[in-house]
Formats: structure tokens, C-alpha cells, sequence
């Protein structure tokens, strides 16, 4: 596994609780890493981490080999949980000023805007505001905002909770382009079939450490029997 984003040996704590222990994991250049956990595992707070938003208490996240500069956080392609778009605004308007606010031209958010609508099936609601659609359509919606401004690096949380299966096919053919142009992709989920379905890399979160990490095809043999030790929860 190539490390073209280094997590190593970040801690944090919530008061007197230690949240993350010694989480150490790389996702490659090119590869769709899974981060799978059940629901309070540490997924969402070791992206924060990655993010910016939150200080580890100790630890780095490097990308190809330095410390994640502030502007590079900035770039990054970040789907958050909790959704953060604008429930009033069209969701091409919020595309193209999503790419501007990234410093692109206007033309080329205008476009990349209109290509990410065309691929995910939302040309036709394109015009409406976001809380019009349905929340299936929100969160193409969502994971188009992430991927509107040509980040290097994905990083998303849950993005394929409550996508109908056809939806998830559609937006992983959108971020293996990506991929397959060399950008990292670090997805969230707390279903293991899902994972394993999608995903080049699994790194597997249980009460804030990690358990496994690896490629499918070996975390596949190695947990082969018995395959309950591969469970999250
Ligand atoms: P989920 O899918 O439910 O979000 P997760 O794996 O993303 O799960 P986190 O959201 O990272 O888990 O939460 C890890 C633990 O840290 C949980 O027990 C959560 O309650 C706790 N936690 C997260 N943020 C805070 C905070 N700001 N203050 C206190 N505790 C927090």
C-alpha cells in the first residue's frame, strides 16, 4: 500500500475519555479505503482529525511524507455526517460557488458542476433547492460537493448510507474516475458488506483502535475462518 495520506499513532480524548488510541493507517494513492466501524468506533472524529477541524492530542497525518499543510486541509474533498449545504440555494448554484470559493474559474466550476449533475442523474433537479429533493438526491447532492472542486483527497463520511443500490453504483463509477486519476479516496461506513463490496483497502476501527488493515484480498484470506472475527460491532 503506497501512503500517499499517513495517519500515525494519533490519540485524543474527550475528558476522561480516550476516543482514539494509536489509530496508524495509510491510504494509498489511487486506492478507495474503507474505514469501517459500528457507530461511536472513532470513524468520524479520526476524519475531523484528518480534516483539521479537531487537534489531535498526539499523532501526525502526513501526505507523501510532510504534514498536512492548512491550505491542503482546505482542499480537501470532505463529506461530512451531518450534511452542510444550503437548504435554500439550487443546487447548481451551490456546485459553482462551491468551485469558486476553491479558486477555480468560473467556467470550470460551471462545467464541472454540470458534468458531476449529468453523472450522478441530478440534471433535472439541478434548478431546485436542495431541500426540494428527496435525500437520496440530497446526498448525490452532497458527495458532488466534494468532488466539485478537483480535490487530490476524499475523504468521506457515510457517504452511501440510505443510497439505493443503483445510487451506489452511480457514485462509486463517479470516484473510481477519481481513483483511477490517482486521487485517495477514504470512505466511512459502519456496514462491512459494503465495505468489502467497494472498497481496494479495508481499515477496520473497533472502540477507537484499529483492528486490521490491509487489502481485501488478504484481510479476505486471513479472516477467511472463522469469519466472525472480521465483525465491527
Ligand atoms: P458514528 O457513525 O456514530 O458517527 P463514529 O465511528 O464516526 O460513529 P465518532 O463520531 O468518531 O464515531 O465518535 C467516537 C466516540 O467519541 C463516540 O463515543 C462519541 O460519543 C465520542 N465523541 C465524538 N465527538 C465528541 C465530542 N465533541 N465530545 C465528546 N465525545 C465525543
Amino acid at each position: 500500500m503506497s501512503d500517499a495520506l499517513r495517519i500515525e499513532g494519533v490519540n485524543r480524548r474527550f475528558g476522561d475519555r480516550q476516543v482514539l488510541s494509536d489509530i496508524t493507517f495509510d491510504v494509498g494513492s489511487g486506492r478507495m479505503t474503507g474505514f469501517v466501524g459500528a457507530n461511536g468506533a472513532g470513524k468520524t472524529t479520526t476524519m475531523r482529525i484528518i480534516l483539521g477541524v479537531l487537534a489531535a492530542d498526539s499523532g501526525t497525518v502526513t501526505w507523501q511524507g510532510s504534514p498536512l499543510s492548512k491550505e491542503q486541509r482546505r482542499q480537501i474533498g470532505y463529506m461530512p455526517e451531518e450534511r452542510g449545504l444550503y437548504p435554500k440555494m439550487s443546487v447548481r448554484e451551490q456546485l459553482i460557488y462551491l468551485g469558486r470559493l476553491h479558486a477555480l474559474t468560473h467556467e470550470r466550476a460551471k462545467r464541472n458542476a454540470a458534468d458531476l449533475l449529468e453523472r450522478l442523474g441530478l440534471s433535472e433537479r439541478a434548478e431546485e433547492p436542495l431541500q426540494q429533493l428527496s435525500l437520496g438526491n440530497q446526498q448525490r447532492a452532497q458527495i458532488a460537493a466534494a468532488l466539485v472542486h478537483e480535490p487530490v483527497l476524499l475523504v468521506l463520511d457515510e457517504p452511501f448510507s440510505g443510497l439505493d443500490p443503483l445510487a451506489v453504483d452511480t457514485v462509486v463509477s463517479v470516484l473510481r474516475e477519481r481513483t483511477s486519476a490517482g486521487v485517495p479516496v477514504l470512505f466511512s461506513s459502519h456496514q462491512l458488506d459494503v465495505v468489502e463490496r467497494l472498497c481496494d483497502d479495508l481499515v477496520i476501527i473497533a472502540a477507537g483502535q484499529i483492528r486490521a488493515t490491509g487489502t481485501r484480498d488478504e484481510l479476505r484470506s486471513r479472516y477467511a475462518e472463522p469469519r466472525y472475527e472480521l465483525r465491527v460491532d
